[in-house]
Parts: structure tokens; C-alpha cells; sequence
């Protein structure tokens, strides 16, 4: 179970697909509460709302029946779509619906599944953190549109009673992909497999799909401790103030 003190119940934003089925299953496997919101549908072990991010009221109607105390968003559309608008329309139209829907609602808790992208330009990143800015200018419409997901997340902590976490994943493989090897299976299958990269030095970071879940579980966690703390504090300071 989750270690705050009142049971909380989760809506994984974006949960029929690969890293939100993940996520689902990490948080059953540990007996939570858990509905999804989708604009499709995929499994029926859980409570599922249909809908799409972009329309407010459809989230906060999710949330309200749901009773939600936890939001995990993960919807996006799969990078590589020569589609910006629809890339702005879901994550940069979605997300502000998604926080407006929370802060609306009363939904105190957001983990936004951002991306590694967000700060990638086309240069080599060594040793970096996130403390590393925006670029000037972004790879593609994908990683424009989740930089600027992730700063209105990042923004609206402490906003009308939200609290949020945005990750920042890389390549992510495992059961369920269907974008990794679907690609590279295809490169494969054109027997287009003589390419090199630079001198055959370049890396790139890739994770385990149940490490990224289990990722978003751990920032959940975070900030049901996050607003316990917020209680005991409270706490602290009227004794204080009753002792002065
Ligand atoms: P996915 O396509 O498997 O899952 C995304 C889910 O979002 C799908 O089920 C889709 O139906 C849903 N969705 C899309 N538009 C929606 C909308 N308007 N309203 C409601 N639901 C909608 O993708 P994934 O690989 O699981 O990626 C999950 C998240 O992780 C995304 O935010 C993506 O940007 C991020 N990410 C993925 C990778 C990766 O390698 N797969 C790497 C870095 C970051």
C-alpha cells in the first residue's frame, strides 16, 4: 500500500498504453486503487473513463467519479508523427486541461511522464541534469510540445493546492512496446542494417519499462508525503505560535 495515511486512488492518464499499463500494474500489484482515462481502451481489469485530455470537463468528470487523489498523466501522441498541431492540441491543450481539471476537482497530486527530449537539440549531452535549460530551439514539434507540458506542470506546483512531479525518461523498451522494436524490427526486415553513428561511440540512455513505472510510483509517494508533511508542520507551527 501507499505510505500515506489515507488510501489514495489513482487515475493513470494515458493508462491503455505501454508505460501507463506499467504503472497500472505496479500500483495493483501493491493493492492500490486504480482507474484509467483513455482515448482507447485496451484492458478491462480496471475502472475505465473514455476521453480525451483536451476536454477539460471530460478529465474533471473522470476525476470527480473516480474519486481520484492522485493523477499520473502519460498520454501523448508516439513521437515521430508529422502532425504538430495534434502534438500541441494533447500535450500542451491537454496538459493545461489536465492541471485545470486537477486544481478544479481538488485533485492535490500530478506526475507528469515528461521526456529526456525536452532538453535534447542535436548536441551531445554529457553529464547533465535538470538544471540544464530548454534549448533555443527543439528537435521537433514531439519534444516542443512536451518542454512545454512540462514547465506548465512544473509551474502549477503549489497552485491552488497541487502539488507535481514531471520525469524525464529516455528510450524505454520492454513487454508492451510497440514503438521501439516495431521500428527496429522494420530496419531489420529492409535488411537496412549497415548504418554507424558517428565513430561508433555515441550512447544513449535506455530503461527498463517496470523501472520507469516503478519511478512514477516513488514521485507519487513523494508527494502524499509531501502534503502529511504539510499537516505536521501546520501542526508545529501552531504550537509554536501557542508557546510564544
Ligand atoms: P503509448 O502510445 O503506448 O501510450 C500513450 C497513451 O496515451 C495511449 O494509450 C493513447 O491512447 C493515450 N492518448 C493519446 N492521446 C490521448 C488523449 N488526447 N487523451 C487521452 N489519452 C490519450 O506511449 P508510451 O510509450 O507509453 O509513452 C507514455 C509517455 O511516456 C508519453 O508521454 C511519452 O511522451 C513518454 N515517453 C515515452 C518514451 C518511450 O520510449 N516510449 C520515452 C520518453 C518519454
Amino acid at each position: 500500500m501507499s505510505s500515506s495515511k489515507t488510501p489514495e486512488s489513482y487515475l493513470v492518464i494515458g493508462g491503455s498504453g505501454f508505460v501507463g499499463r506499467h504503472i497500472v500494474n505496479a500500483l495493483l500489484a501493491r493493492g492500490d486503487s486504480v482507474s484509467v482515462f483513455d482515448i482507447v481502451q485496451r484492458y478491462h481489469d480496471v475502472q475505465f473513463y473514455s476521453g480525451d485530455i483536451s476536454e477539460e470537463e471530460q478529465v474533471a468528470d473522470a476525476l470527480r467519479k473516480s474519486g481520484t487523489t492522485c493523477i499520473i498523466h502519460t498520454a501523448s501522441p508516439a513521437h515521430g508523427l508529422e502532425d504538430p498541431a495534434l502534438y500541441w492540441k494533447v500535450n500542451v491543450d491537454g496538459t493545461r486541461a489536465v492541471i485545470q481539471a486537477a486544481q478544479a476537482v481538488g485533485v492535490r497530486k500530478l506526475v507528469y511522464t515528461s521526456s529526456a527530449g525536452v532538453v535534447f537539440n542535436g548536441e551531445a549531452l554529457i553529464d547533465v541534469d535538470e538544471r540544464l535549460p530548454y534549448p533555443e530551439k527543439a528537435m521537433d514539434a514531439y519534444n516542443e510540445s512536451k518542454a512545454k507540458a512540462e514547465e506548465m506542470v512544473l509551474a502549477a506546483s503549489g497552485q491552488k493546492g497541487l502539488l507535481t512531479v514531471a520525469l524525464r525518461p529516455a528510450g524505454i523498451f520492454g513487454p508492451g512496446d510497440r514503438q521501439v522494436m516495431h521500428g527496429l524490427s522494420q530496419v531489420y526486415d529492409r535488411n537496412q542494417t549497415h548504418f554507424q553513428v558517428g565513430d561508433n561511440t555515441n550512447m544513449f540512455d535506455w530503461t527498463y519499462v517496470g523501472n520507469v513505472a516503478h519511478a512514477h510510483v516513488l514521485a507519487a509517494d513523494k508527494l502524499a508525503e509531501a502534503i502529511l508533511n504539510e499537516g505536521v508542520d501546520e501542526e508545529k507551527r501552531k504550537l509554536e505560535i501557542a508557546r510564544s
